[in-house]
């Protein structure tokens, strides 16, 4: 343990029946933050090498934060997943291909798919293990009827309290920066940032010391209880062509000629 290190202030526990949204740039019901603390939050992952610098970053200051995973990543590489939920840090979901919800082009049931395929993806991925009941839209559209859909399934929304702006950053510093703006104003937050994204990854060590040397302290979200995949999703999922199966091991490991 690095006695310097940030680590977590404090931990709780989000009882999502009924689907409670957080993060005050749209939901403003639930101010459970004290001031400066504040929530490390990461979308669109996994990801090779952006994922694991983050983690690592995380890592070297013992502190935590909610990944937010795109389905389709997540069957891409589901090692990088499984090091995430290894490492301690809660798992949401963030739709299958991160189609935007408000698009009117979608039916009803395609809404709900891209909802549930990601919830179904992360699972497989994790072999099994469900993640939390925490869902982020897509760039932070809020279609009313996904968001009500949302409640009847007992799944938290999360939006953010402050947007790094990592994905337009031109750089580490731009992230530092954005962040650090928006927080000394509002003093404590859901902090959006993006593990997808290189910028943030290199970012991520500088903005964890600032943190710590601010007085910020960080808050772990846990949920209650794990989200409850839908049956008809995992069946759909497991159809889908070419979808990699989680076993690494080696053909020789697995097939043995016993007699020829
Ligand atoms: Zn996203």
């Amino acid at each position: 343990m690095n006695p310097e290190a940030l680590g977590v202030g404090r931990t709780v526990e989000i009882d999502t029946t009924g689907g409670p949204g957080f993060g005050f740039e749209h939901f403003k019901d639930l101010d459970f933050l004290k001031d400066h603390e504040v929530v490390l939050t990461f979308d669109d992952g996994p990801w090779p090498e952006n994922t694991p610098g983050v983690l690592k970053a995380l890592a070297d200051q013992c502190t935590t934060g909610i990944f937010f995973i795109i389905g389709k990543h997540a069957t891409y590489y589901p090692e990088i997943l499984k090091q995430v939920y290894n490492a301690g840090h809660t798992v949401g979901t963030h739709t299958w291909s991160h189609a935007a919800l408000t698009n009117k082009k979608l039916t009803e049931d395609q809404r709900k798919e891209e909802i549930e395929l990601g919830i179904s993806a992360v699972k497989w991925a994790l072999g099994g293990n469900s993640p939390a009941p925490f869902f982020r839209f897509p760039a932070l559209q809020h279609p009313p009827e996904m968001v009500t859909y949302l409640g009847t399934r007992n799944i938290g929304i999360f939006s953010c309290d402050l947007d790094s702006f990592d994905f337009k950053a031109r750089n580490a510093q731009a992230v530092i920066d954005v962040t650090f703006k928006k927080l000394d104003k509002l003093g404590k937050g859901i902090i959006l940032m993006h593990d997808f994204h290189k910028h943030t990854a290199e970012a991520l060590p500088e903005l964890l010391r600032r943190l710590k040397a601010g007085g910020y302290k960080v808050v772990a979200m846990r949920a209650k209880a794990p989200v409850q995949s839908l049956p008809q999703y995992d069946e759909q999922l497991g159809k889908i062509a070419k979808l990699p199966t989680v076993s690494q091991r080696p053909v020789s490991s697995v097939v043995t000629t016993v007699s020829e």
